[in-house]
């Protein structure tokens, strides 16, 4: 599938059937898998044959459309996991260990930064939050000889905020340690962070790659680019002898195209088990194979209703990569030529009060806490997803009083800024 333009890959990677299989994926609905000889069985769980034995860590299903994204990605391995969450918490955990360090971005997603400014933080590993606007200099400064990666969005969920891949993945290799970057609001339609220095990246399949709010899910894909070998004294997990896996090296066995897959697999999967549904990846499966078509709908629907917006009264500012009056519009056009996403954020006249009266009037929109579906939706992230943040840590992660998040759907463009409009008009 390697040659083919994305558009292709989206339809038909991952999965080609044999004569006479099933045209589409099948869905695996086994836990177990049957085998002949307990040798059979035992070259499995040494890792010395590939193969299928329990659900909880590889299912034929889900590795299918793991397959499908690290080609649409352009990555060496990808694995699926049941949500976003598990895929960030793993991506990093799968490098970082009690007394490490990690330098993230400041604006991510709200859960994001519960994860590693709270839950990760009780495991021992720290991290420093940066602008995603900082200079080189800021950037290098928020390093220490334990940081064992860096971490930030390609569009920020809900800053919108567009980092510069190339200024973080050139930091992160300065310091000898991989950039993990969340694709998840630019997709690979629009972007592919692995072109621009990214090491590895992460979906929650959740958003746009599912697109019809029908299953939760997340995705890490491999660049196989980063050599661990070479920083062999960082990455022990990777280079040194695994004890609960019979003293494989993860980097020797499966070089730099498998080891940071096969890791997170057979330890962090066998002893966490977010495991996706065969089910569920089924569904993502049909999702991906409609998303080129979609984003461009998403994104040519955000940009009518922003450019409406912005020359409404009632408004007081809008944040859209795509607008030319956006500070990341020229950063936007560079990593995402295509087109950015289908989010818009903004700020009604009148504050909190006014957000909270505007969205209660919306007909087609509806309050929901999600992006990136195909019906329109919108948030007030003060109040919902960043509630747990205090005000300081709000204004770093680029989430105002007033800001109201719109996810534009796949609606009619026309019959969303109407809405928008007899919106405004009571308030
Ligand atoms: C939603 C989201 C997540 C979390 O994903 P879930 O699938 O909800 O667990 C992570 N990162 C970004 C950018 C998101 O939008």
């Amino acid at each position: 599938m390697s040659n083919y333009q994305i558009e292709t890959k989206c339809v038909q990677g991952g999965y080609t059937p044999g004569n006479g299989e099933p045209r589409q994926i099948p869905i695996i609905q086994s836990t177990t898998f049957r085998y002949e000889t307990s040798e059979d069985m035992g070259k499995l769980f040494d890792l010395e044959a590939s193969g299928y034995f329990y659900s909880r860590l590889q299912n034929p299903t889900c590795d299918r459309v793991a397959a499908k994204i690290c080609e649409l990605e352009g990555g060496s391995a990808a694995m699926l996991t049941s949500s976003g969450q598990a895929a960030n918490f793993y991506a990093v955990f799968n490098i970082a260990n009690c007394g490490d360090h990690v330098v993230s971005s400041s604006t991510i997603y709200g859960g994001t930064f519960n994860l590693f400014a709270v839950t990760m933080k009780k495991m021992g590993i720290e991290f420093t939050f940066v602008s995603p606007d900082c200079s080189e200099e800021e950037l290098a400064a928020a390093f220490r000889p334990n940081t064992k990666a860096v971490f930030g969005e390609t569009i920020a969920n809900p800053a919108l905020t567009v980092l510069d891949i190339e200024k973080f993945a050139k930091a992160a290799h300065a310091h000898g340690v991989p950039l993990i970057i969340d694709n998840t609001f630019a997709t690979p339609v629009n972007c592919r962070p692995f072109e621009w220095g990214t090491d590895i990246v992460t979906h929650s399949t959740t958003k746009y790659m599912d697109g019809h709010g029908a299953a939760v899910g997340g995705c890490i894909v491999d660049s196989g680019k980063f050599d661990w070998m070479a920083h062999s004294e960082k990455f022990p997990g990777l280079c040194t002898p695994d004890d609960s896996y019979h003293g494989i090296v993860y980097a020797e066995k499966f070089g730099k195209e498998g080891a940071f897959i096969y890791k997170a697999t057979a330890q962090l999967m066998r002893d966490f088990g977010s495991t996706p549904a065969p089910q569920s990846a089924f569904l993502l499966n049909l999702g991906l194979e409609s998303l080129h078509v979609r984003m461009e709908r998403h994104c040519a629907n955000a940009l009518a209703v922003a450019r409406f917006l912005e020359a409404h009264e009632k408004i007081t500012w809008v944040t859209y990569a795509g607008l030319e009056s956006s500070p990341y519009y020229a950063i936007a056009q560079k990593y995402m030529p295509k087109g950015t996403c289908g989010v818009v954020s903004f700020g009604v006249k009148g504050g909190r009060k006014a957000a909270e009266k505007f969205m209660k009037h919306l007909k087609l929109a509806a309050i929901e806490t999600h992006v990136a579906d195909a019906r329109t939706c919108c948030l007030h992230p003060a109040s919902a997803t960043h509630r747990q943040m205090n005000d300081e840590e709000l204004i770093a992660a680029g989430v105002s009083g007033d800001l109201v998040r719109l996810s534009c759907g796949l609606e009619n463009a026309d019959d969303l800024i109407a809405d928008l409009a007899q919106a405004l008009a009571q308030v």
